[in-house]
Order: C-alpha cells, then sequence, then structure tokens
C-alpha cells in the first residue's frame, strides 16, 4: 500500500486525487461538484472589479479566462499528472494548437515524430506554415535523427508516444536532454497512453496535451482538452492566447470529464489488464502478420516503453488500452471488421467500449501513400481500443472475426 505523506493534495495518493482533487463547494455544500453555467461574474464593487482587472485577487471575471467548473477540472488533472498547472480547451485539437502555436513565433522551426495523429500532422504541415513556421518530421524511435533535424531556429520537439497509429515508442527522456541542450521545449500528445501510465513532465518534458475526449471522459460523451505544465511557463506561453482566441472548455464538458477522472484510473488499468491478455491471444492467430503493443517483448521499443510507461508515482507498469495488428491486405482487414459484433468499428479511443479502426481508409487516410510507407502503415492494419467489457466476450468476438479476416 503506497504510503500517504500529509495531508497536502500534492502528496496524495492517486486514487484520493481523482476523487477529491480541485473540488470547490459552494456555500450551499453540494456533495458533487456544481456546474457553474455562466458567462461571467459579478463584483461587489466598482473598486472590486477594478482590482481584479488588475489581478490583485484571483477570482472569476469571464469563462472565456476561467470558470469555476472547468478549474476544478483543470486542478483536478493537475494533481494526477504532478503538474503546477492546467488549462483546458474545448477539444484535443485547440489543446495541440495552443501548446504548439503558444511556443513559436514566425521564422521558428519544429522537430516532430513522423506518426502523428492526422490533426497533429496538419498542423504542423499546412497549418504552422503559413505563419512562417517549418517542420521536420523524423522517425520518432531513431533519437540520432532528432539530433541532425535540428536547425538555429528550432524552438520546439513535438513528441506523441506511443503514437497513432502503430503504436511506435519515442523516448521521451532522451528526446528532452536533447532539448534541454539545444535550448528548446518539448511537448508531448500523451493520449494513448494517458496520465495513469506515463509521467511525460517527470521524464524532462515541459508541456503535455490530452484530448480528455478520449480516456478522461471514457464513455464516449463529450470533447475536451487540457495543456499542463510549470505554472510560469503556461502564464507566459497560454494565457493571453486562451484570453483573446477563446478555446474555453464549457462548464457542462468540465463537469463531465471532471467526473470521467473519479473512475480514471480504474478504468485504464482494467483496459490496460485486458488488453495485454487479449495482444497474446491475438498475437498467435494465423491470420495475423505482426503485432504491435507496447506491452509485448516483441514491440520494436519494448525497453523504452518498459522503462517510461510506468505511470510515474504511480506504480503500475502497463503497455496501454491500443493494439494494431496487421491482416496482411485491406480485404482481410475489412472482414475481419464486418465480422465483428459486439467490438464497434469506430475510429474513437480511450472508450469503455472496444473499438476498432483501419487507419489506412480512416484516420489516416489524408496521408499520401509514402507517407503511410514511411510509418510502416500499408492497408493490412487494423487498431483496435480495448474497453471494459468481459476479456471472454471480447475474445470470442476478436477470435471469430479473425477467423473470418
Ligand atoms: C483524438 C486525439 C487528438 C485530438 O483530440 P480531439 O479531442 O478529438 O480534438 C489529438 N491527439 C491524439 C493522439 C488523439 O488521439
Amino acid at each position: 500500500m503506497a504510503k500517504t505523506t500529509s495531508d497536502k493534495p500534492a502528496d496524495w495518493e492517486i486514487a484520493t486525487r481523482l476523487v477529491r482533487g480541485g473540488s470547490l463547494r459552494s456555500q450551499f455544500g453540494e456533495t458533487a461538484e456544481a456546474i457553474f453555467l455562466t458567462q461571467s461574474f459579478l463584483y461587489e464593487s466598482a473598486e472590486a472589479a477594478d482590482a481584479r482587472f488588475a489581478g490583485a485577487d484571483d477570482g472569476f471575471i469571464y469563462s472565456r479566462y476561467a470558470n469555476p467548473t472547468v478549474r476544478m477540472f483543470e486542478d483536478r488533472l493537475a494533481l494526477l499528472e504532478g503538474a503546477e498547472a492546467c488549462r483546458a480547451q474545448a477539444s484535443g485539437m485547440a489543446s495541440v494548437h495552443l501548446a504548439l502555436m503558444g511556443l513559436v513565433r514566425a521564422g521558428d522551426h519544429i522537430v516532430a515524430g513522423q506518426a502523428l495523429f492526422g490533426s497533429n500532422r496538419w498542423i504542423l504541415n499546412n497549418w504552422a506554415p503559413r505563419f512562417g513556421v517549418e517542420t521536420s518530421m523524423v522517425p520518432a524511435p531513431d533519437i540520432a535523427a532528432w539530433r541532425a533535424a535540428v536547425r538555429p531556429n528550432t524552438k520546439v520537439f513535438l513528441i506523441e508516444s506511443p503514437a497513432n497509429p502503430l503504436l511506435e515508442i519515442t523516448d521521451i527522456a532522451a528526446v528532452s536532454a536533447l532539448a534541454r541542450e539545444i535550448g528548446a521545449r518539448v511537448v508531448v500528445d500523451n493520449v494513448f497512453a494517458s496520465p495513469i501510465l506515463q509521467k511525460p513532465l517527470q521524464l524532462g518534458a515541459d508541456v503535455v496535451v490530452y484530448s480528455a475526449t478520449k480516456h478522461i471522459d471514457g464513455q464516449g460523451r463529450v470533447l475536451g482538452g487540457a495543456v499542463l505544465g510549470a505554472h510560469d511557463l503556461l502564464e507566459e506561453a497560454y494565457r493571453d492566447p486562451i484570453r483573446h482566441t477563446g478555446p474555453a472548455l464549457s462548464p457542462f464538458n468540465a463537469w463531465v470529464l471532471l467526473n470521467g477522472l473519479v473512475t480514471l484510473d480504474l478504468r485504464v488499468r482494467r483496459q490496460s489488464e485486458t488488453a495485454a491478455g487479449l495482444a497474446d491471444r491475438i498475437a498467435e492467430h494465423a491470420k495475423v502478420r505482426t503485432i504491435r503493443y507496447p506491452g509485448r517483448p516483441d514491440h520494436p521499443q519494448y525497453e523504452i516503453a518498459r522503462r517510461q510507461m510506468t505511470g510515474g508515482t504511480n506504480q503500475m507498469q502497463g503497455g496501454g488500452t491500443l493494439i494494431a495488428f496487421d491482416l496482411g491486405d485491406q480485404a482481410a482487414a475489412f472482414n475481419f471488421l464486418n465480422a465483428l459484433q459486439l467490438v464497434d468499428i469506430s475510429n474513437n479511443l480511450g472508450d469503455a467500449r472496444s473499438m476498432a479502426t483501419h487507419p489506412n481508409t480512416t484516420t489516416h487516410r489524408s496521408m499520401t501513400e509514402e507517407q503511410r510507407l514511411e510509418i510502416g502503415l500499408t492497408a493490412g492494419w487494423v487498431r483496435l481500443s480495448v474497453g471494459l467489457e468481459g476479456p471472454g466476450d471480447l475474445w470470442r468476438d476478436l477470435g471469430r472475426a479473425l477467423d473470418a479476416a
């Protein structure tokens, strides 16, 4: 049993942080956290308004800037992450965009892994260049490639690990050490690992980004996102862009996500445990050519995954909730998907419901054939997000669909 060292929330066990962290009770003493559906806030006097706008007290001004329900979600997620500060946004992409654009200006350069969530790639390749920011994409497991891509104007490294869709692992500590050497900042999209399995700030990263839409909600309901890091960095890089470009998370969605956090540890542990068992059975099936699961010794970056997907202070080792496997060609992949009866066909992930998708024709269809080949993505690959259903039922469904592939 982990030892709690004090009554301070930052010293609580993870389970306690997720149930109690960040709660703000109103004068009514409600049990559950309140949803503060309000746009703005009132001041006792003209002087009080003056003081608040001057920053003399940290009361709320306007929900584009901050809101009590959103603040509860931010504080609870920050406690879980072990970050000084957190700011929440309306979607994971609003968070990735903010995280990157807040750290660069025209003439700067970004280095990122080649395997990325499709919209992350779009921001780097199609959007940032319009503002004079260039990106070099490297094979992410190769640290020498990150070093070789560095230019005098490199300001940011973007890491996604495990990466979408083939679960490639980047050595976060090694890339962070390189960043420190050259004075660049490291942003980690930690969606696939979730804050339960991987703590990038402890490995040397500067900013962690989430799509809260995935594991943090975990029940398929709302969109949300967050950026986390040191208080001063978040203030300097993101405070004014948040205030003036308006990516604010709705208080209602923040409330759903706040309650998602309560069960996050339980869900991710169980889903990861089920995924590990299923990965071994899938790997043994005759129709499966290759499997990628960070918890299996045949994963190309297994040793790095073992080192960094440990849950930080949470003391848990895990391969995560996602599995990718190659069935040879598109027809086999489609046969597999169409034979599923319990598992849904969906491009979402981190949900309590298991879901499978064919990246080539869905999430990664906007990439060129050449770009897909660079990351090893061919037409037979399927990505499976393992949910909370019973492992026996899942294997019956997956095994039957593999037979049909
Ligand atoms: C889903 C996802 C995002 C974007 O999140 P949204 O909430 O859908 O905007 C970003 N990065 C990764 C790795 C994702 O899986």
